[in-house]
Order: structure tokens, then C-alpha cells, then sequence
């Protein structure tokens, strides 16, 4: 062994010897339960953290199923949750305009913003937009005003965020470092295999257009190489102009599925469907298994491409 190594394998155990008297006085309650308490914002983003951190990881989401992340405000019951965090794992990208708040509730735990690094893309749709208004192009029509926030819904975005709720989790409890390592690995394997599939799915497709009420697959879209034409831009209902147009581009494109999201009123979506003698499918921006729902939203969106 060299010197250079015994000085390295001196500072390694210097190190985790410090580390092990931090846990033991200022992180009892990771002490107590040999698991780093995460709260997560998104059940996409508490499922990363539980792919990471295995069995050590307690994980809280924050915005319920069923509920939409952009109407959410946390509640007074959810905010002591935050209290015993050891790590918060924020969205980022603009989601959480209450952040102030579960920051005032535990000051102390690590905040890690799971967009850090993310190549943003901005949204459309403005409050002054008037939806019927605009000429020319389609799909993207609007003034551009802030980050699109459904960073997670592109399986190269997500590689990003596994990435830095790794090094979140590796701050927070360094001895478990190795552990969340082999599993992060293990999770990116999983994620790049399910980006070079969808690749091969939409590699050959003709049409590249599909029509969604709530533009959450925006990043999907960049990465496949497809165009999210969107009903709803932020949060409002679409006039009578807007919907015309739409209906316009699905007539001159041959499109028959209008793809909804379970936490928006299907009701101009359906209006759609009926003018165009086509169907409503859903596509779920939040569900728990991400791989596999990935892989179902990617079988849903070929097929449309299909028709
Ligand atoms: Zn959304």
C-alpha cells in the first residue's frame, strides 16, 4: 500500500467517524429510525426518492393523489409532517408558489430542487392571452412567460433528478452512501432502457402531432421528437375560437384521440371529441409506478400517432 493510500484510507475513516458523531447528536431522529425522512412534493418525486433510498428512506408526499399540483395549498396537518423532515424534494420550475411556507415550518432540513439542471422549457400561455386571438401556428401559440414545471415526464429529465436526490439523500446521511449509490445505478439503468424504447417507438411514426387537454407532456414532446398541441393553457378554459382551432388541426391531421388528464374537467376535451368523431383517452402525469406508466403513456401516444 502506498502512502498516498494510507493517507487516503486515514482520511476516509477520520471522516466517517466525524460523520457518525454528527448523526448521534444533532439527527436523532434519523438515529431512531435508521431512515432519512423525505418529504417529497410530487408521488412521481416520492417514488424517485424511495428508488434511491430503498429501505432507508421514510418518504411523505406532500400533494395527495388525485389532487392538482398547480391548485394545491398545503394544509396546516401537512406542514407538521414537513417538521420532521430531514430532506424536502421540491419540483422546482415554478410548481411551488407556497415554498416559503414548508421552508418556515423546518428550517433546518436540506432542501434539494430536483430541477437543478434541468434544460428548462418555458410555458405557454399568459394571463392576457386570449385564446381565440392568436393566427398562424397551432400548437404553440401564446406569450412565453414562465418554466414549464412537468420536468419529470421525460424519462432523460427524470435521470437529472434521481441524480440530485441521490446527492441530497448522500448529505443528508453520508454513511448510506454506498447503498443509495447501487441503487441510483440500478435506477438509471431502468430509465435509460425505458428512454432508448420509447426512441425506437416514435422513431417511425408518421405523425408527430397529439392533442392533450393540460400541456404536461411538453418535455415528453422534446425528447421524442413530437408536438403537444394543448387545450387548456394556464388553467383556462378555452373559448369558442380556440376550440375551433383545434379542431381545425385535428381535421388536418387526422386525429381522432384527444388525451386527457384525470385532474382537469374532460368537458371541453369531450367537446372536441364529439366535433371531430373521436375519442377521450387518459394519460396520467401522476401515478405512482413511473416506469410503467411511462411505458403506458408512450403505447397510448404511438397509437395515436397511428390512426
Ligand atoms: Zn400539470
Amino acid at each position: 500500500m502506498s502512502l498516498r493510500c494510507i493517507f487516503a484510507l486515514a482520511l476516509a475513516i477520520s471522516a466517517s467517524l466525524l460523520c457518525g458523531c454528527i448523526s448521534n447528536d444533532e439527527e436523532a431522529s434519523q438515529e431512531e429510525t435508521g431512515k432519512v425522512n423525505v418529504v417529497a412534493s410530487t408521488v412521481p418525486l416520492g417514488h424517485f426518492s424511495k428508488m434511491v433510498g430503498g429501505d432507508r428512506v421514510s418518504v411523505t408526499v406532500l400533494i395527495p393523489p388525485g389532487t392538482s399540483p398547480h391548485t394545491f395549498e398545503p394544509s396546516p396537518s401537512q406542514l407538521v409532517d414537513v417538521e420532521d423532515a430531514d430532506l424536502y424534494i421540491k419540483n422546482g420550475a415554478g410548481l411551488e408558489l407556497w415554498m416559503e411556507r414548508i421552508i418556515q415550518a423546518n428550517q433546518k432540513m436540506l432542501v434539494v430542487d430536483a430541477s437543478a439542471g434541468v434544460d428548462l422549457i418555458e410555458a405557454i400561455g399568459s394571463e392576457d392571452h386570449d385564446h381565440g386571438a392568436s393566427s398562424g401556428g397551432s400548437e404553440v401559440h401564446g406569450k412565453i412567460l414562465t418554466a414549464d414545471p412537468h420536468i419529470w415526464l421525460s424519462p432523460q429529465n427524470a435521470m437529472i433528478i434521481v441524480e440530485n436526490i441521490y446527492h441530497g439523500l448522500v448529505e443528508v446521511y453520508p454513511e448510506n452512501a454506498d447503498i443509495y449509490r447501487k441503487n441510483r445505478d440500478d435506477y438509471l439503468d431502468e430509465l435509460a432502457e425505458l428512454d432508448r424504447d420509447l426512441n425506437s417507438t416514435f422513431a417511425g411514426t408518421n405523425r408527430k402531432e397529439f392533442i392533450v387537454l393540460h400541456p404536461s407532456w411538453g418535455y415528453f414532446a422534446r425528447d421524442y421528437g413530437l408536438v403537444q398541441v394543448a387545450i387548456l393553457e394556464s388553467e383556462k378554459e378555452p373559448g369558442p375560437r380556440y376550440l375551433a382551432e383545434i379542431v381545425e388541426v385535428a381535421r388536418e391531421k387526422n386525429i381522432t384521440t384527444i388525451f386527457v388528464d384525470p385532474n382537469f374537467n374532460p368537458k371541453s376535451a369531450e367537446i372536441i371529441a364529439e366535433e371531430i368523431d373521436g375519442f377521450v383517452v387518459p394519460l396520467d402525469p401522476l401515478a405512482e409506478d413511473y416506469i410503467e406508466n411511462m411505458r403506458i403513456v408512450g403505447q397510448k401516444i404511438a397509437t395515436s400517432l397511428e390512426g
